[in-house]
């Protein structure tokens, strides 16, 4: 890929071939589960979780509803645990079963704001799909239903997850070198 001034070229942690045989082994995994469900309804976490719900979802030959909240934390960390939702869901949760799509679990304290904001709702069922899981880094315990790979503690970019808003349409999951991250 073409890259702008002054932006390196991250290095492959999960590769597109890998990302794309993995999601046709989740597809299948929620088509299976969900095969008796009366409402599904899909809900990505925007911005990061777009690019890996819309390649997931076109696997999933079933009726579906799609819709996305977005979300941010008070101050720079999202480690107090305080998470705003800036754009809430346009449709009624009440007795559905909710899929929650999600880039990637790293303190959890995002997921678990949402998770509990859904039950309230009166959601018939809440389920988890997350592409990455660091697992290292948690938190707040948050189950994950439908987890695509566990990952390391580090900073990743690509397939919807950001750098300072670039690199998000790479096609895989990259690192980058720590020279190129200012803290
Ligand atoms: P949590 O509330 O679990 O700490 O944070 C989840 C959000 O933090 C993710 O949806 C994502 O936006 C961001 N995030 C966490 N780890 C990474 C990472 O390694 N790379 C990028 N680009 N964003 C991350």
């Amino acid at each position: 890929m073409r890259q702008a001034k002054g932006i390196a070229k991250p290095k492959v942690m999960i590769s597109e071939k890998a990302l794309n045989e993995r999601l046709d082994q989740l597809a299948a995994e929620i088509e299976r589960d969900y095969a008796d469900s009366e409402r599904l309804i899909c809900i990505g976490v925007l911005k990061g979780s777009v690019f890996f719900l819309v390649d997931l979802l076109k696997r999933v030959r079933m009726p579906l509803v799609v819709d996305f909240f977005q979300t941010s934390s008070y101050g720079t960390s999202t480690k107090r645990g305080e998470v705003r939702i800036r754009k809430d869901v346009d449709v009624a949760i009440a007795g559905a079963d909710v899929l929650l799509i999600e880039d990637i679990v790293d303190t959890g304290y995002t997921l678990r704001t949402i998770l509990e904001l859904l039950r309230f709702r009166g959601a018939k069922s809440v389920r988890l799909c997350a592409l990455l899981d660091k697992a290292e880094a948690r938190e707040v315990d948050v189950p994950i239903d439908y987890a695509g790979f566990t990952i390391e503690n580090q900073f990743v970019v690509g397939y919807g997850l950001d750098y300072a808003e670039y690199y998000r349409n790479l096609p895989y999951i990259g690192v980058l070198d720590e020279a190129d991250i200012e803290d």
